[in-house]
C-alpha cells in the first residue's frame, strides 16, 4: 500500500512539473506581457510557431509583422530580413516586402522611396537611380520615374527640351539621336510630334527606303509609304454578301466576319451602314493613282492615293464605308452611320486608319470613311491611346 502511494505521488509530481514546464514554454506565456490585443495574439499564434514568435518578440518586430503578414507577397522565410530592415528603418511597413523581394534592403527608407515603390511604372531595378536623380531634379514622382526609365539621368546633354522629350510616353531610347536631329532641324515641332514622327520613320522621305510588306504578318500588316506589297501578293479572300455591302467586294475571312458582326450591330440601331470597297489589286491601284496624278498632279495624288503596292486595300483588311441609302463615301462623315463608326468600330476590331490631326504620321490626308481591320484587342488600345497603326507598331512591337 505504501509503495503504491509513493508511485502515484511520484507520477503526480512529474505530471505537475511537466504541465508547469508546458505552461512556461507556451506561446501564450511568451505573449503574456506584451501590449498586443487578443486578436493580434491569436493572429500570431495562428501563423507562427513558438520559435518564430520568440524571435519576433526579441527583435521587437511583432508590430511590423502584424501589419504585413496578410499581404499576398509576404514570405515567411524572409522573416529575418524584414525584421533586420525594420530595426534600422522603423517607419517602413508594406514596402519592406518589396525591398526584400528585390534585394534592395541596402537602401535607407524614406517618403520618396515609398512614393517610388507605389508608382505603377516604377521598376525595382531603377529604384536606386530614382532616389539619386530625385536629389538633382525637382520633378514629380511620376516624372522622375519616366525620366529614369528613359535613361535621362544618364544623358549627358541635359536641358529643358531634352527633358521634355524624355518625358514623352512613347519615347524610345533607340531613337534618341534621330529625335535630336529632327528637333534641331524643326525646333518648332512639339516633342510629342517629334517622337511620333521619328518612331514611324517620318523623319525620312516617303517612298524612299521602302521595305517589303508581308501578308504573313496577318491583321497587323503594315502597308504605307515605306512598306510595299508586290504585284503578286494576294491574300486569301472571301466574298461579302450584298446584305453587308453595296457592291460585290471581298475581304480576308476574319475581316469579313468582323464586318458582318459590326453591321448586324449597327442595323439593330436602325443604321444603314454598309461596306462599299474592300480588297483591290495592284493593277487597279496603279490605274487609280495614275489617274489622280493626271487629274490633280503628283503632290495631290500622294496625299490622297497610295502608289501601287502601297495601298492597304490590297491586304483584304481595309474597308470604305457608306450609308447605303446614298452609297456616297464622301457623305459618311456627317451621317449617323459615320458617327457610330467613330465610336464603335474598335469594338469589332476596326480602326479609322487615316485620322484627322495625324496626317503627318500616316502620310495621308484625313479620310473619314476608310477603316482597317486589326483585331479587337489592338484596335481597343489604338483607340484608347489615340495611336495610328504606325505609332502602335513602332511602340508596342519594336521592343
Ligand atoms: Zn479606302
Amino acid at each position: 500500500m505504501k509503495k503504491l502511494i509513493i508511485i502515484f505521488s511520484s507520477i503526480a509530481f512529474f505530471l505537475i512539473i511537466f504541465f508547469v514546464f508546458l505552461y512556461f514554454t507556451s506561446t501564450s506565456f511568451l505573449l503574456r506581457n506584451t501590449s498586443l490585443s487578443k486578436t493580434e495574439k491569436e493572429n500570431l499564434t495562428e501563423h507562427f510557431n513558438k520559435k518564430e514568435i520568440s524571435y519576433l518578440l526579441e527583435e521587437d518586430c511583432t508590430s511590423l509583422i502584424l501589419k504585413i503578414d496578410q499581404n499576398k507577397e509576404f514570405e515567411k522565410q524572409n522573416l529575418e530580413k524584414y525584421c533586420t530592415y525594420y530595426k534600422q528603418n522603423k517607419e517602413v511597413t508594406e514596402e519592406v516586402i518589396y525591398l526584400v523581394k528585390h534585394n534592395l534592403t541596402n537602401l535607407p527608407y524614406d517618403e520618396n522611396m515609398k512614393a517610388f515603390i507605389e508608382d505603377e511604372h516604377a521598376k525595382p531595378e531603377n529604384l536606386k537611380r530614382y532616389l539619386e536623380f530625385k536629389k538633382q531634379d525637382a520633378g514629380t514622382t511620376e516624372e522622375i520615374v519616366t525620366l529614369v526609365n528613359h535613361n535621362y539621368d544618364a544623358f549627358s546633354n541635359k536641358n529643358d527640351t531634352m527633358r521634355r522629350l524624355h518625358l514623352e510616353p512613347y519615347f524610345l531610347l533607340n531613337n534618341i539621336d534621330r529625335y535630336q536631329t529632327y528637333l534641331n532641324n524643326h525646333p518648332e515641332t512639339s516633342t510629342s510630334m517629334v517622337v511620333s514622327l521619328v518612331n514611324v520613320g517620318m523623319d525620312g522621305t516617303p517612298y524612299t527606303n521602302i521595305q517589303k510588306a508581308n501578308l504573313e504578318d496577318g491583321n497587323l500588316i503594315l502597308v504605307n509609304k515605306f512598306h510595299k506589297l508586290r504585284e503578286n501578293d494576294v491574300p486569301t479572300l472571301s466574298a461579302v454578301t450584298d446584305q453587308y455591302s453595296t457592291q460585290t467586294i471581298s475581304l480576308t475571312k476574319e475581316a469579313k466576319s468582323a464586318l458582318t458582326r459590326m453591321i448586324d450591330a449597327a442595323n439593330k440601331e436602325n443604321l444603314s451602314l454598309k461596306a462599299k470597297v474592300g480588297y483591290y489589286n495592284y493593277a487597279t491601284q496603279s490605274y487609280t493613282y495614275q489617274d489622280t496624278v493626271r487629274l490633280h498632279g503628283e503632290a495631290y495624288a500622294d496625299q490622297h492615293e497610295p502608289r501601287p503596292g502601297h495601298n492597304e486595300h490590297q491586304t483584304g483588311l481595309a474597308i470604305d464605308f457608306v450609308n447605303s441609302k446614298n452609297n456616297d463615301v464622301n457623305r459618311l462623315k456627317d451621317s449617323e452611320e459615320g458617327k457610330w463608326l467613330m465610336e464603335n468600330a474598335h469594338f469589332y476590331g476596326f480602326i479609322l486608319r487615316y485620322p484627322e490631326g495625324k496626317e503627318a504620321i500616316t502620310g495621308f490626308a484625313y479620310n473619314p470613311y476608310h477603316y482597317r481591320y486589326v483585331g479587337i484587342e489592338e484596335a481597343t488600345i489604338m483607340k484608347k491611346e489615340n495611336l495610328t497603326l504606325e505609332e502602335y507598331l513602332a511602340f508596342y512591337k519594336s521592343k
